[in-house]
């Protein structure tokens, strides 16, 4: 059987994953309709372009980039090992997606390194989040802007969450944050370009939670996330990615690098609260972490 490119292309662009190829000096040579979709770059924006060209920027679980140094392909190359690693990547809108990456060495016939492969996956709870979009746009509990659940719905969903504690003892978190120092961004570019950081920050924190976690927007420039079933160190270390994702997510603007960074209150469910009390006490907290300096979180 004969394949000739078009026909591998078209295998290619067929594939649900995110694929692309680059060569040894890690400039992307192809770029399939999967890695369009997830990473939101046409093709013909990357091609060409160096991995490391503030491109995906890939960061680490603890917000190490990866471009320099310890890029997996890089590793990949150099050793001729494939690779997995779970790792954040930038899409064009700002946000950070978590995705499974599986790297192998492109050989020619000889056998000899000639560029590296990367296969990507969304493991965000894609279909999860689209149905979670869908009820509260047909409840009308969605915040038009970042289409994340409303303050209504947040409240709503706290009073069954302290039910559930008090009945059954299920554990759960609240996290409250605010975006830092925002006024002034909004006041240096511009109210637009303040919605475009609303939404990629929402958006980070949606793709990077778990399914029956719910985010929603407070208020403003803050977000509140609901974290069901997880207790002390675990809700702090959760907490405390999900700060670094947003530091390390950034939308451009004219070759700009344009960020923010936030700060959290984060606390557990007390046997004895209500929602005003827990709320209170996570906002008194992420006052703490605005005294201390800001992109931080404080538990309690
Ligand atoms: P801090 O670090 O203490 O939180 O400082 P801050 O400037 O973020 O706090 P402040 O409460 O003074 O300002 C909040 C700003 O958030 C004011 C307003 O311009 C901005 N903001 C609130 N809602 C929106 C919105 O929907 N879109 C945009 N672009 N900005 C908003
Ligand atoms: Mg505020
Ligand atoms: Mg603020």
């Amino acid at each position: 059987m004969v394949h000739d490119k078009d026909s591998y292309n078209r295998i290619f662009d067929n594939l649900y994953d995110g694929l692309y190829f680059v060569d040894t000096d890690r400039v992307i040579t192809y770029w399939n309709k999967a890695a369009e979709r997830l990473t939101g770059y046409k093709a013909e924006e990357v091609v060409g372009h160096s991995c490391s060209d503030n491109i995906l920027m890939h960061v680490d679980v603890n917000g190490t980039s990866l471009c320099h140094g310890m890029c997996p392909l890089a590793m990949t190359m150099a050793d001729g090992e494939s690779r997995e690693s779970e790792v954040y990547l930038h899409h064009k809108d700002g946000h950070r997606v978590p995705v499974s990456v599986r790297v192998s060495p492109m050989l020619d016939s000889g056998g000899e390194v000639i560029g590296g492969i990367e296969l990507f996956s969304d493991i965000s709870n894609v279909k999860y989040i689209e149905t979670r979009m869908k009820e509260l746009e047909e409840m009308a509990m969605m915040d038009n802007l970042t289409r994340l659940a409303n303050r209504n719905y947040i409240e709503k969903e706290m009073s069954l969450r302290l039910e559930e504690n008090k009945r059954y003892d299920v554990p759960f978190g609240i996290i409250f944050l605010d975006i830092d120092h925002f006024k002034k961004f909004n006041d240096t570019y511009g109210h637009d370009v303040g919605d475009l950081v609303l939404k990629y920050v929402a958006e980070t924190l949606v793709k990077n939670s778990r399914p029956f976690d719910v985010i929603g927007r407070w208020g403003g420039e803050e977000f509140i996330g609901i974290m069901r079933n997880i207790e002390g160190e675990y809700l702090k270390i959760f907490a405390d990615r999900l700060r670094m994702l947003i530091e390390s997510s950034y939308i451009k603007q004219d070759e700009n690098i344009l960020q923010v960074t936030v700060s959290m209150g984060v606390t557990n469910v007390h046997i004895d609260d209500n929602i005003k009390s827990i709320i209170k006490r996570a906002d008194n907290l992420l006052y703490k972490s605005k005294n201390n300096g800001r992109n931080r979180i404080t538990m309690g």
